[in-house]
């Protein structure tokens, strides 16, 4: 055996998987983080202290709970889902829309999504090998085109399909009537990803049990609990019971069950942190529009979506980073985000140093 790693990686790699790039993610210690729809806000120090002392209890050399009833229902109380849905947990949403994928990929099996959306999902797609057809979003307002998405469902009959809702990285909440029609004609399952809805006041949960073929996805993520890692896919038994054996076993660790079921016990802490972000959201939408070079799409998200005259965009991005402030840089993403940069609602000083620092560069 005298071949180099990179010789055998070339033998035994899949082509598709050595072409492509991993998921990029930023440098950004020192930066004035707001590319990653984080929550800005710390816990309190009190509740701190006892969310510590709390996990002393936890005995580390066990394994976790492999399915923590006593967490997803609390999840489903406090997450406002219907009491007859079943719920399933995940390594953060991400690994959800992996498993789902997962059960559902076979030979000409096809993953349908609009576009732009949450770049996880084509990557997954090719990650399980299903076809990815994406419907490019209107141009204007990115709002779902009737027509091309039920005609697309109709060509391509596909197994999934996600909606994002709020979508990630447009900011807007699709029209409900047709989604609708898009989950009536889908033959395959309808995945309604609700990551933005603390910050939304809309959601398709209150239709679960009407369709056949639908489920809803939420994550702790955007409340405020990013680095804890755990999603939820609500929907009917017969769907989730597949989705469970396709589950890794002790895929939510025991940090995380413990963390997250304290953090719900103080919901209203992260209920203000969110409501204050969505304020600020509004006033940052203001102020950016009052800055006449940009384009700002309104959000039901803790983000909005700038857009720069033709050609400035990524000197713009760098010139903010220079300043040491990181937002998203777009461009290169999507055709349909040429010049744009999506900015996280930061905490107000963070809001207002990027908006110096914008006002400063244009
Ligand atoms: C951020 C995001 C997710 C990922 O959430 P995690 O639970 O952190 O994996 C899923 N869907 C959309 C649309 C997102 O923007």
């Amino acid at each position: 055996m005298s071949a180099s790693p990179a010789e055998l990686v070339r033998r035994w790699v899949r082509e598709d998987i050595r072409e492509s790039a991993a998921y990029p993610v930023a440098e950004a210690e020192g930066f004035v983080k707001l590319d990653a729809m984080e929550n800005p806000y710390e816990w309190p120090p009190d509740l701190k202290s006892r969310w510590l002392e709390n996990l002393r209890q936890i005995e580390v050399n066990r394994y976790p709970h492999p399915s923590p009833a006593a967490l997803k229902d609390r999840l489903r109380t406090v997450l406002g889902l219907p009491d007859h849905v079943q719920v399933i947990l995940g390594n953060g949403s991400d690994e959800l829309i992996h498993i789902i994928a997962l059960m559902l990929a076979g030979e000409d099996r096809v993953m349908l999504a609009p576009g732009p959306t949450f770049a996880m999902y084509r990557i997954t797609a090719r990650t399980v090998g299903l076809r990815y057809a994406e419907v490019p979003l209107n141009t204007d307002d990115f709002s779902l085109p009737p027509e091309a998405m039920l005609e697309a469902v109709e060509k391509h009959q596909p197994a999934l399909v996600f909606l994002a809702y709020p979508n990630n990285p447009t900011g807007n909440l699709f029209d409900d009537k047709v989604m609708c029609d898009i989950i009536e004609r889908t033959p395959g399952l309808v995945v309604v990803d609700e990551a933005y809805a603390p910050f939304a006041r809309m959601s398709f949960a209150s239709e679960l049990g009407k369709y056949p073929n639908l489920v809803v996805m939420r994550t702790v993520s955007k409340l405020g609990l990013a680095g804890l890692r755990l999603g939820l896919v609500a929907g009917p038994e017969a769907w989730l019971a597949e989705m469970d054996k396709v589950r890794l076993p002790y895929n939510v660790n025991a940090l995380t069950q413990a963390s997250v079921a304290f953090a719900l016990e103080h919901f209203d802490v992260f209920t203000s942190q969110t409501e204050a972000i969505a304020r600020d959201r509004s006033e940052m939408l203001t102020r950016l529009r009052a800055l006449n070079s940009v384009k700002v799409w309104p959000s039901a998200a803790n983000f909005l979506l700038c857009q720069f005259p033709k050609g400035r965009g990524p000197a713009i991005y760098e010139a903010l980073k220079e300043r040491k402030i990181l937002v998203k840089n777009l461009q290169g993403a999507h055709p349909a985000l040429a010049d744009c940069l999506r900015v996280t609602i930061g905490k107000s000083e963070e809001n207002n140093a990027f908006l110096e620092a914008l006002a400063a560069i244009l």
